[in-house]
């Protein structure tokens, strides 16, 4: 059984001091395949240069919406040429965040705007940060998609059916976290077992909000993406074996690794 963590933030401290033990923890667990996503364009060089040490690993470059007031001039140009190293399979972690607001909606959107231009001039799928503004982001993908077909995901999804339905109809894929294991989110587990079996990921988002029975334990790190994958399975009323399986596949489909 293969598992693949779609969102792992392995490039920050607390991971990539011991990188090594916690990609021996993946293996162990049956986690073969990982893309380390970068929030600005330090973490986004951090990702990358671990990318070039092991083969499991994969990049995503790209700038937080929470750090995209704080983003120098020539970040976003130096994210662009990140991008056109071979493993490099992604845009983003880019967005939009109404809950914590480090940055002003307005810069936000200039932000995420320019990741979905790149990802439309370069074919590179984006990863899509969305936390209390379903709607604005909703919109913001409409915009684009009424041009052209979108490639990417709604990563740690935690809306509602009618906002996965409407990314699904976009043409995007929807990825779960750890939150989706907690006692309360139900409603969560409820919008997973409705996504079509080709168009679901898992991920970590790791170091943070680590999976039930792990609850609270930190650093959360990619071999945890097996309790999201088996609570997920059972939610949706299939085997762990065939789920690992589809979202293995899903990833490659999405990332471009088969
Ligand atoms: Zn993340």
């Amino acid at each position: 059984m293969e598992w693949f963590d779609t969102h792992a933030h392995l490039g920050y401290a607390e991971l990539r001091a011991e990188l090594p033990r916690y990609l021996e923890l993946a293996a162990a667990a049956g986690v073969t395949r990982m893309i380390a996503v970068g929030t600005d364009l330090c973490s986004s060089q951090v990702c990358l240069d671990l990318c070039d040490r092991h083969s499991n690993l994969w990049a995503s470059v790209g700038i937080h919406p929470n750090e995209s007031a704080k983003a120098g001039a020539d970040d976003w140009r130096e994210i662009c040429s990140l991008a056109t190293h071979p493993k490099v399979v992604a845009l983003g972690e880019t967005g939009l965040d109404l809950y914590w607001k480090d940055a002003p909606l307005e810069v936000q959107q200039a932000n995420f705007r320019r990741h979905l231009e790149h990802s439309i001039a370069t074919g590179l799928p984006v990863i899509i940060h969305s936390r209390d503004c379903d709607a604005e982001i909703l919109m913001a993908l409409g915009e684009f998609a009424s041009r052209t077909p979108l490639a990417g995901v709604m990563h740690s999804f935690t809306g509602s059916w009618e906002t996965a339905e409407k990314c699904l109809e976009l043409g995007l894929y929807i990825s779960f976290a750890g939150m989706a294991t907690y006692k309360n989110a139900e409603n969560i587990r409820s919008v997973a077992a409705r996504v079509p079996a080709n168009r679901i990921l898992v991920e970590t988002d790791c170091p943070f909000l680590a999976p039930h029975p792990q609850r609270g334990q930190r650093p959360n790190h990619p071999a945890m993406v097996v309790h999201t994958g088996r609570c997920l399975a059972i939610a949706r009323q299939e085997s762990e074996r065939s789920f690992a399986a589809a979202t293995t596949d899903n990833a490659k489909q999405l990332f471009r690794l088969a």
